[in-house]
């Protein structure tokens, strides 16, 4: 996980997106991996009967798992984004390998501008490389749904607490966070329109 000192990190490495622009009452809902048979399906349904649209950082390998999920993610209207192949550590992988992994899943969804690294982890040189062909894109809200002692509700409360104008939100399109979000999401996501605002996937 990047320590998060945006200030610190945003001087060295400008081109990260950190938070988008927060002069309107944009957010930005992400969900990162999967497809994931455990909980796309929900995520999916969720969405729709909010009538919310949503970014899905999506593993390669999963989507050649699990093809009908990622149709049915793109069928939904939501947007696709490349999360890498085999979902790879940065600060461990060799960059020529790291490089391929992104260019893999990337063929998978051609059309595609946009990258978040695992585990938000990534090196100054592969920040360079892939700043060339995509926006990177990590977040100022992180939910913790994945985290297997939290609470529902306090993922929830994490959420709302964080978010403001302009926020981008990660929430998990995996196993671990469906015992997290199965309860809280519809109301998570009534709760942020309760409070004026919209959910946008123009990056
Ligand atoms: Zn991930």
């Amino acid at each position: 996980m990047f320590i998060k000192t945006p200030q610190f990190i945003q001087s060295f490495f400008p081109s990260l997106v950190w938070e988008k622009d927060n002069s309107e009452k944009n957010i930005w809902l992400t969900f990162d991996d999967g497809p994931t048979p455990e909980i796309t399906p929900f995520i999916l349904q969720t969405l729709k009967d909010e009538d919310i649209k949503a970014t899905f950082f999506l593993v390669g390998e999963q989507i050649e798992t699990y093809p009908d999920l990622f149709q049915a993610i793109v069928k939904d209207g939501h947007l696709v984004a490349n999360h890498s192949y085999s979902h790879k550590n940065g600060w461990i992988s060799c960059n020529n390998t790291y490089l391929k992994d992104v260019e893999k899943c990337q063929k998978l969804m051609p059309k595609n501008k946009i990258f978040r690294p695992p585990y938000g982890k990534i090196s100054p040189l592969q920040i360079k490389k892939i700043n060339k062909k995509y926006r990177i894109i990590l977040w100022d809200v992180l939910s913790w749904d994945f985290l297997a002692n939290i609470t529902p509700e306090k993922v929830k409360n994490n959420v709302l607490l964080n978010t403001k104008n302009g926020s981008i939100i990660v929430f998990h399109n995996n196993q671990k966070s469906f015992k997290n979000l199965k309860p809280i999401l519809k109301n998570t996501i009534q709760e942020l329109k309760k409070k004026g605002y919209n959910f946008s996937t123009t990056w």
